[in-house]
């Protein structure tokens, strides 16, 4: 699929050049923290809560191409959110760059997030895309330690 391959890359730099919502959001009450030791990638994620609902997700760190984009896509995608959406959109995310067998939900309704299905070809990366999401499911259950693909 050299058309996906080609958006993945665009979207996936323009991303990384340009983080959305890299910055730690004024209202946040959950957060947590997630480090990648394969590849150095490190996250600080960010979420503001507020009647089961996301109203603002912002992350800082520092990390490959991959890392960044998949944080920045991520938090763009949370918002507006229930916690309830966040957790399925979690599943269908993993299971699309896994390429494991997709949930019930399947992987319909990921959108922009879809790009990161190139990451399958290269399961090196594959800790790289999920390492923010795993780090956003930790400060939604307000685990304290650091969150680690290892
Ligand atoms: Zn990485």
């Amino acid at each position: 699929m050299p058309d996906l391959r080609e958006l993945y890359q665009e979207v996936i730099l323009d991303h990384h050049k340009k983080p959305r919502n890299f910055r730690k959001p004024e209202g946040a009450n959950k957060k947590a923290e997630g480090f990648n030791p394969l590849c150095g990638d490190k996250i600080s994620l960010f979420l503001q809560i507020e009647d089961g609902v996301v109203r603002d997700a912002g992350f800082v760190g520092s990390g490959c191409a991959i890392s960044t984009a998949s944080a920045s896509m991520m938090t763009e995608s949370l918002k507006g959110k229930t916690v309830a959406e966040v957790e399925s959109l979690f599943e269908r995310f993993h299971d699309l760059v896994t390429g494991r067998t997709p949930t019930e939900a399947g992987t319909a309704g990921l959108g922009k997030l879809e790009v990161f299905a190139g990451v399958r070809d290269y399961p090196v990366r594959v800790k790289c895309a999920t390492l923010c999401w795993h780090t956003m499911r930790a400060a939604l259950h307000d685990t304290t330690d650091t969150v680690a693909t290892e």
